[in-house]
Protein backbone atom coordinates (compact mmCIF):
# COMPACT_ATOMS: atom_id res chain seq x y z
CA UNK A 1 0.00 0.00 0.00
CA UNK A 2 0.94 3.18 -0.72
CA UNK A 3 -0.02 6.07 1.62
CA UNK A 4 0.16 9.98 -0.03
CA UNK A 5 -0.49 11.70 3.39
CA UNK A 6 -0.71 15.35 1.46
CA UNK A 7 -2.46 16.20 -2.21
CA UNK A 8 0.07 16.08 -4.94
CA UNK A 9 0.30 16.24 -8.76
CA UNK A 10 -3.51 13.85 -10.23
CA UNK A 11 -0.47 12.72 -12.53
CA UNK A 12 1.40 11.31 -10.06
CA UNK A 13 -1.63 9.66 -8.35
CA UNK A 14 -3.27 8.09 -11.26
CA UNK A 15 0.36 6.97 -11.90
CA UNK A 16 0.59 5.21 -8.69
CA UNK A 17 -2.85 3.37 -9.10
CA UNK A 18 -1.83 1.60 -12.51
CA UNK A 19 0.39 -0.69 -9.88
CA UNK A 20 -0.75 0.13 -5.93
CA UNK A 21 -3.36 0.23 -3.29
CA UNK A 22 -3.41 3.66 -3.01
CA UNK A 23 -4.57 5.46 -0.07
CA UNK A 24 -4.56 9.71 0.24
CA UNK A 25 -5.37 11.00 3.87
CA UNK A 26 -5.05 14.52 3.16
CA UNK A 27 -4.53 16.72 6.73
CA UNK A 28 -2.15 18.91 8.33
CA UNK A 29 -0.11 15.79 10.14
CA UNK A 30 1.24 12.77 8.32
CA UNK A 31 -0.70 10.51 11.03
CA UNK A 32 -1.86 7.47 9.35
CA UNK A 33 -5.10 6.09 10.46
CA UNK A 34 -4.85 2.90 12.37
CA UNK A 35 -6.41 0.92 9.92
CA UNK A 36 -4.05 1.86 7.31
CA UNK A 37 -0.89 2.17 9.53
CA UNK A 38 -0.23 -1.34 9.64
CA UNK A 39 0.01 -1.73 5.46
CA UNK A 40 1.63 1.13 4.40
CA UNK A 41 5.22 0.17 2.18
CA UNK A 42 5.87 3.39 0.61
CA UNK A 43 4.54 7.14 1.48
CA UNK A 44 4.87 10.46 -0.95
CA UNK A 45 5.94 12.86 1.56
CA UNK A 46 5.35 16.57 0.89
CA UNK A 47 5.85 19.06 3.36
CA UNK A 48 4.28 17.11 6.36
CA UNK A 49 6.88 15.65 9.41
CA UNK A 50 7.45 11.95 9.95
CA UNK A 51 9.13 11.16 13.23
CA UNK A 52 10.06 8.00 14.76
CA UNK A 53 6.61 6.99 16.51
CA UNK A 54 4.58 7.59 13.40
CA UNK A 55 6.80 5.37 12.05
CA UNK A 56 7.39 2.96 14.28
CA UNK A 57 3.07 2.44 13.61
CA UNK A 58 4.41 1.05 10.01
CA UNK A 59 6.32 -2.08 10.05
CA UNK A 60 6.10 -2.57 6.80
CA UNK A 61 7.16 0.73 5.99
CA UNK A 62 10.36 0.59 3.28
CA UNK A 63 10.68 3.66 1.30
CA UNK A 64 9.97 6.91 2.05
CA UNK A 65 9.74 9.39 -1.42
CA UNK A 66 9.84 12.96 -0.27
CA UNK A 67 8.39 15.16 -3.15
CA UNK A 68 11.28 17.88 -2.69
CA UNK A 69 14.93 18.14 -1.92
CA UNK A 70 15.03 18.26 1.97
CA UNK A 71 15.10 15.51 4.57
CA UNK A 72 14.77 17.61 7.13
CA UNK A 73 11.03 16.60 8.04
CA UNK A 74 11.64 12.80 8.77
CA UNK A 75 13.65 11.26 11.11
CA UNK A 76 16.20 9.74 8.90
CA UNK A 77 18.46 8.13 11.64
CA UNK A 78 15.49 5.84 12.44
CA UNK A 79 14.56 5.11 9.26
CA UNK A 80 17.76 3.96 8.64
CA UNK A 81 17.31 1.96 11.75
CA UNK A 82 14.88 0.30 10.21
CA UNK A 83 15.78 0.02 6.70
CA UNK A 84 13.84 2.55 5.71
CA UNK A 85 15.11 4.33 2.08
CA UNK A 86 14.24 8.04 1.63
CA UNK A 87 14.96 9.15 -2.00
CA UNK A 88 14.65 13.05 -3.25
CA UNK A 89 13.77 14.80 -5.96
CA UNK A 90 16.70 17.16 -6.76
CA UNK A 91 16.74 17.61 -10.45
CA UNK A 92 12.64 18.00 -10.73
CA UNK A 93 12.80 22.00 -10.14
CA UNK A 94 16.04 22.75 -10.89
CA UNK A 95 14.71 24.95 -14.15
CA UNK A 96 12.16 26.75 -12.20
CA UNK A 97 14.27 27.80 -9.53
CA UNK A 98 17.19 28.83 -12.40
CA UNK A 99 14.71 31.20 -13.86
CA UNK A 100 13.23 32.70 -10.72
CA UNK A 101 16.66 33.83 -10.04
CA UNK A 102 17.07 35.40 -12.99
CA UNK A 103 13.65 36.65 -13.03
CA UNK A 104 15.13 38.64 -9.71
CA UNK A 105 17.90 39.72 -11.16
CA UNK A 106 16.00 41.17 -13.89
CA UNK A 107 13.20 42.56 -11.66
CA UNK A 108 15.86 44.74 -9.37
CA UNK A 109 18.51 45.74 -12.00
CA UNK A 110 15.54 47.42 -13.95
CA UNK A 111 12.87 48.32 -10.69
CA UNK A 112 10.13 46.24 -12.05
CA UNK A 113 8.12 46.13 -8.51
CA UNK A 114 9.11 49.25 -7.54
CA UNK A 115 7.76 50.80 -11.04
CA UNK A 116 4.62 48.84 -11.12
CA UNK A 117 3.53 49.63 -7.47
CA UNK A 118 4.13 53.64 -7.95
CA UNK A 119 7.06 53.06 -4.81
CA UNK A 120 9.86 55.24 -7.08
CA UNK A 121 9.18 57.95 -9.83
CA UNK A 122 10.21 57.71 -13.31
CA UNK A 123 13.14 59.60 -13.08
CA UNK A 124 14.74 57.38 -9.98
CA UNK A 125 14.05 54.27 -12.38
CA UNK A 126 17.23 54.23 -14.12
CA UNK A 127 18.16 50.42 -14.09
CA UNK A 128 21.29 48.80 -15.40
CA UNK A 129 21.55 46.54 -18.99
CA UNK A 130 22.66 42.63 -18.05
CA UNK A 131 24.44 42.15 -20.93
CA UNK A 132 27.81 42.23 -21.05
CA UNK A 133 28.10 42.81 -17.12
CA UNK A 134 29.72 40.00 -14.70
CA UNK A 135 27.27 37.51 -13.13
CA UNK A 136 29.09 35.62 -9.98
CA UNK A 137 27.75 32.69 -8.66
CA UNK A 138 28.14 31.11 -5.42
CA UNK A 139 27.87 27.38 -5.73
CA UNK A 140 27.87 26.17 -8.63
CA UNK A 141 25.69 23.03 -8.64
CA UNK A 142 22.16 21.95 -10.54
CA UNK A 143 20.82 25.22 -10.30
CA UNK A 144 23.78 27.54 -10.79
CA UNK A 145 24.69 25.75 -13.68
CA UNK A 146 21.75 26.08 -15.56
CA UNK A 147 21.67 29.75 -14.03
CA UNK A 148 25.18 30.42 -15.92
CA UNK A 149 23.46 28.93 -19.31
CA UNK A 150 20.88 31.38 -19.46
CA UNK A 151 23.13 34.15 -18.03
CA UNK A 152 25.48 33.94 -20.76
CA UNK A 153 23.58 32.60 -23.61
CA UNK A 154 20.76 35.13 -23.15
CA UNK A 155 22.71 38.31 -22.18
CA UNK A 156 26.08 37.51 -23.13
CA UNK A 157 27.24 37.88 -19.16
CA UNK A 158 30.63 37.10 -18.01
CA UNK A 159 29.90 34.02 -15.89
CA UNK A 160 32.22 32.88 -12.59
CA UNK A 161 31.54 30.68 -10.36
CA UNK A 162 32.93 29.99 -6.74
CA UNK A 163 32.56 26.62 -5.36
CA UNK A 164 35.23 24.73 -2.94
CA UNK A 165 33.34 21.30 -3.89
CA UNK A 166 34.73 21.24 -7.49
CA UNK A 167 37.85 21.33 -9.09
CA UNK A 168 38.36 24.08 -11.60
CA UNK A 169 37.80 21.66 -14.88
CA UNK A 170 34.38 21.22 -13.30
CA UNK A 171 33.33 24.57 -13.39
CA UNK A 172 34.61 25.33 -16.48
CA UNK A 173 33.04 22.57 -18.29
CA UNK A 174 29.97 23.97 -16.21
CA UNK A 175 30.04 27.11 -18.32
CA UNK A 176 31.64 29.55 -15.92
CA UNK A 177 35.30 30.65 -14.83
CA UNK A 178 36.33 29.48 -11.66
CA UNK A 179 37.79 32.19 -9.21
CA UNK A 180 38.06 32.71 -5.39
CA UNK A 181 35.19 34.28 -3.47
CA UNK A 182 37.31 37.43 -2.92
CA UNK A 183 37.84 38.01 -6.61
CA UNK A 184 34.29 36.89 -7.47
CA UNK A 185 32.58 40.01 -5.18
CA UNK A 186 35.50 42.11 -6.39
CA UNK A 187 33.94 42.16 -9.60
CA UNK A 188 30.91 40.66 -9.85
CA UNK A 189 27.72 43.15 -10.92
CA UNK A 190 25.51 40.39 -9.57
CA UNK A 191 25.92 37.72 -7.10
CA UNK A 192 23.55 34.94 -6.76
CA UNK A 193 23.76 32.48 -4.30
CA UNK A 194 23.27 28.70 -4.51
CA UNK A 195 24.29 26.68 -1.40
CA UNK A 196 22.86 24.60 0.56
CA UNK A 197 22.31 25.39 4.26
CA UNK A 198 25.14 23.75 6.53
CA UNK A 199 27.23 24.84 9.43
CA UNK A 200 30.09 26.28 6.72
CA UNK A 201 27.54 27.98 4.46
CA UNK A 202 25.75 30.30 7.35
CA UNK A 203 26.15 33.67 6.97
CA UNK A 204 28.21 33.24 3.95
CA UNK A 205 27.78 36.69 2.59
CA UNK A 206 27.17 39.01 5.15
CA UNK A 207 28.96 42.58 6.33
CA UNK A 208 32.68 42.00 5.05
CA UNK A 209 31.76 40.64 1.57
CA UNK A 210 29.12 43.02 0.97
CA UNK A 211 31.55 46.01 1.52
CA UNK A 212 33.97 44.04 -0.87
CA UNK A 213 30.98 44.16 -3.63
CA UNK A 214 31.12 46.81 -6.03
CA UNK A 215 28.12 49.85 -4.80
CA UNK A 216 25.91 49.08 -7.85
CA UNK A 217 25.96 45.06 -7.24
CA UNK A 218 22.63 43.22 -6.82
CA UNK A 219 22.61 39.82 -4.85
CA UNK A 220 20.09 37.23 -5.18
CA UNK A 221 19.59 34.80 -3.21
CA UNK A 222 16.93 31.71 -4.26
CA UNK A 223 18.82 28.98 -1.95
CA UNK A 224 17.93 29.07 1.89
CA UNK A 225 17.74 31.95 4.26
CA UNK A 226 20.60 31.36 6.68
CA UNK A 227 22.90 31.69 3.85
CA UNK A 228 22.71 35.58 3.98
CA UNK A 229 22.63 37.42 7.19
CA UNK A 230 19.80 39.45 6.72
CA UNK A 231 20.72 42.08 8.88
CA UNK A 232 24.02 43.11 7.36
CA UNK A 233 22.58 43.23 4.07
CA UNK A 234 19.77 45.94 5.04
CA UNK A 235 22.51 47.72 6.60
CA UNK A 236 24.97 47.28 3.58
CA UNK A 237 21.96 48.77 1.96
CA UNK A 238 21.16 52.02 3.77
CA UNK A 239 25.05 53.10 3.88
CA UNK A 240 24.54 52.46 -0.33
CA UNK A 241 27.52 49.55 -0.62
CA UNK A 242 24.74 47.60 -2.61
CA UNK A 243 22.85 48.28 -5.87
CA UNK A 244 19.68 46.01 -4.31
CA UNK A 245 18.17 42.37 -3.21
CA UNK A 246 16.58 39.69 -4.91
CA UNK A 247 15.52 37.32 -2.27
CA UNK A 248 12.97 34.10 -2.01
CA UNK A 249 14.41 33.25 0.68
CA UNK A 250 14.70 33.91 4.06
CA UNK A 251 15.71 33.35 7.54
CA UNK A 252 12.09 33.34 8.71
CA UNK A 253 9.20 32.29 6.60
CA UNK A 254 7.39 33.91 5.22
CA UNK A 255 9.53 37.16 6.27
CA UNK A 256 7.71 39.39 8.48
CA UNK A 257 5.88 42.20 7.48
CA UNK A 258 8.04 44.73 9.60
CA UNK A 259 11.26 42.97 8.73
CA UNK A 260 14.40 45.65 8.05
CA UNK A 261 14.37 44.09 4.17
CA UNK A 262 10.56 44.87 3.71
CA UNK A 263 9.41 48.16 1.85
CA UNK A 264 12.75 49.08 -0.47
CA UNK A 265 12.05 50.14 -3.69
CA UNK A 266 15.67 48.14 -4.52
CA UNK A 267 14.54 44.78 -2.84
CA UNK A 268 11.89 42.74 -4.40
CA UNK A 269 11.30 39.74 -2.28
CA UNK A 270 9.56 36.82 -3.15
CA UNK A 271 7.94 34.02 -0.57
CA UNK A 272 9.85 30.76 -1.39
CA UNK A 273 8.06 30.19 -4.84
CA UNK A 274 11.17 29.40 -7.08
CA UNK A 275 10.15 26.13 -7.71
CA UNK A 276 6.52 26.56 -7.33
CA UNK A 277 5.63 25.82 -11.08
CA UNK A 278 3.28 23.78 -12.75
CA UNK A 279 5.81 21.92 -14.51
CA UNK A 280 8.22 21.61 -11.81
CA UNK A 281 5.53 19.92 -9.21
CA UNK A 282 4.04 17.37 -11.67
CA UNK A 283 7.62 16.58 -12.37
CA UNK A 284 9.00 16.32 -8.84
CA UNK A 285 5.26 14.21 -8.08
CA UNK A 286 6.09 11.96 -10.96
CA UNK A 287 9.77 11.67 -10.14
CA UNK A 288 8.58 10.42 -6.38
CA UNK A 289 6.24 8.29 -8.12
CA UNK A 290 8.83 6.56 -9.99
CA UNK A 291 10.88 6.17 -6.94
CA UNK A 292 8.18 3.78 -5.30
CA UNK A 293 7.64 2.51 -8.32
CA UNK A 294 11.16 1.28 -9.11
CA UNK A 295 11.40 0.46 -5.39
CA UNK A 296 7.61 -1.24 -4.67
CA UNK A 297 5.70 -2.52 -7.63
CA UNK A 298 5.41 -6.22 -8.59
P1 LIG B 1 23.49 21.26 -5.61
O1 LIG B 1 23.68 20.29 -4.50
O2 LIG B 1 23.36 20.76 -7.00
O3 LIG B 1 24.69 22.34 -5.59
C1 LIG B 1 25.14 22.96 -4.43
C2 LIG B 1 26.61 23.32 -4.66
O4 LIG B 1 27.03 24.15 -3.57
C3 LIG B 1 27.54 22.10 -4.70
O5 LIG B 1 28.24 22.06 -5.94
C4 LIG B 1 28.50 22.34 -3.53
O6 LIG B 1 29.84 21.94 -3.80
C5 LIG B 1 28.41 23.86 -3.37
N1 LIG B 1 28.84 24.36 -2.06
C6 LIG B 1 28.69 23.76 -0.85
N2 LIG B 1 29.26 24.53 0.11
C7 LIG B 1 29.75 25.64 -0.51
C8 LIG B 1 30.42 26.81 -0.06
N3 LIG B 1 30.74 26.99 1.24
N4 LIG B 1 30.77 27.74 -0.97
C9 LIG B 1 30.46 27.57 -2.28
N5 LIG B 1 29.85 26.46 -2.78
C10 LIG B 1 29.49 25.53 -1.90
O7 LIG B 1 22.24 22.15 -5.18
P2 LIG B 1 21.10 22.80 -6.13
O8 LIG B 1 20.11 21.75 -6.50
O9 LIG B 1 21.74 23.62 -7.18
O10 LIG B 1 20.38 23.74 -5.04
C11 LIG B 1 21.02 24.91 -4.57
C12 LIG B 1 20.20 25.55 -3.46
O11 LIG B 1 18.88 25.88 -3.93
C13 LIG B 1 19.97 24.66 -2.23
O12 LIG B 1 20.11 25.45 -1.05
C14 LIG B 1 18.52 24.27 -2.33
O13 LIG B 1 17.98 24.01 -1.06
C15 LIG B 1 17.94 25.53 -2.94
N6 LIG B 1 16.61 25.34 -3.56
C16 LIG B 1 15.71 26.37 -3.46
C17 LIG B 1 14.46 26.25 -4.05
C18 LIG B 1 13.47 27.40 -3.99
O14 LIG B 1 12.28 27.16 -4.12
N7 LIG B 1 13.91 28.64 -3.84
C19 LIG B 1 14.09 25.06 -4.68
C20 LIG B 1 15.05 24.04 -4.79
C21 LIG B 1 16.30 24.19 -4.22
Amino acid sequence: MIWIPREIHVDAVADLETWADVRRGWGAEAVAEDAIAPLVEGILLRTARLDAPQLERMPRLRLIARHGVGTDTVDTVFARERGIRVTITPEANVLSVAEHAVALLMAVRRGIVAAATGAASRAELIGGELSGSTLGLIGFGRIARRVARIGQGGFGMRVRAYDPGLSDDEVRAGGAEPCSLDDLLDEADAVSVHVPLVSTTRGLLGAEQFRRMPSHAIVVNTSRGGVVDEDALAEALDAGELGGAGLDVSEIEPMPDDHPLRGRANVVITPHIGGQTREAMRRVAMEAAASLRSELAP
